[in-house]
């Protein structure tokens, strides 16, 4: 039997087969890459794919003897499902597509997606990318949000779903794309540096105080 993440497959309820869940970064896909799954699926008998709420395609029951050659053919990385990582980068189609759009957030959500998705951290991460204060990314209960508006980009942090649900708490308004990139890059860096094992980043404010944090990324003056 695998460990949960093992192959990028985890375990299901029946105790005996597997689901995977190919990195579809922003959760866009192609009608090669549906098409591949499609098939593959077919191959290999999988019983069920199922849009996941972090838009991916997951396919599920799974036999243990089949994943790695269904990773062969499908030729596409797996998805940071489980760990203390980074696990999904959840985005709307903002300006690329959206008529209410005011920001681009498919193109950061891409540099957010390039840059950390799998990466190891004290807890696990979701994150957020919404182009505009509607908020279809679900970005004010990700541990980091972003919402494009008129004037700039506004940065949550600290959001959480789950058994103790959260909101994240503004951490910056109004600063542009490679503000708040670099913004991201900085929360990262101060969650890795003062938070417990396996604790979340909306626990940890909640222990530290968010002006510990925005003193210690210097942000007195931009909110
Ligand atoms: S958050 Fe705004 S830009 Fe994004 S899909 Fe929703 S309405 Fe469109």
């Amino acid at each position: 039997m695998l460990n949960d993440g093992e192959k990028g497959a985890v375990l299901q309820r029946d105790r005996e087969t597997y689901g995977i869940a190919p990195h579809l970064p922003c959760g866009l896909v192609t009608p090669e890459i549906l098409r591949k799954i499609a098939d593959v699926a077919e191959r290999y008998r999988v019983p069920v794919l199922k849009i996941t709420s972090a838009a991916r395609i997951a396919m599920l029951g799974i036999r243990e003897e089949d994943i790695d050659a269904i990773w062969d053919e499908l030729g596409i990385k797996p998805g940071s499902v489980v760990g203390i990582c980074v696990r999904s980068i959840k985005v709307c189609p903002g300006t690329t597509y959206c008529k209410r759009g005011q920001a681009d957030s498919l193109g950061v959500g891409r540099v957010l997606d390039e840059r950390y998705h799998g990466l190891e951290l004290p807890g696990k991460m979701k994150i957020g990318v919404s182009g505009c204060p509607n908020q279809c990314g679900e970005t004010s209960f990700k541990d980091i949000g972003l919402v494009g508006t008129p004037k700039g980009w506004r940065v949550y942090v600290g959001g959480n779903g789950g058994t103790n649900p959260r909101l994240g708490d503004i951490l910056a308004q109004r600063i542009d794309t490679e503000q708040a990139l670099a913004l991201v890059d900085k929360i990262l860096d101060y969650y890795r540096t003062h938070a417990r094992p396996r604790e979340r980043i909306g626990r940890m404010i909640e222990r530290l105080g968010l002006d510990h944090m925005e003193d210690a990324l210097g942000l007195g003056a931009e909110k």
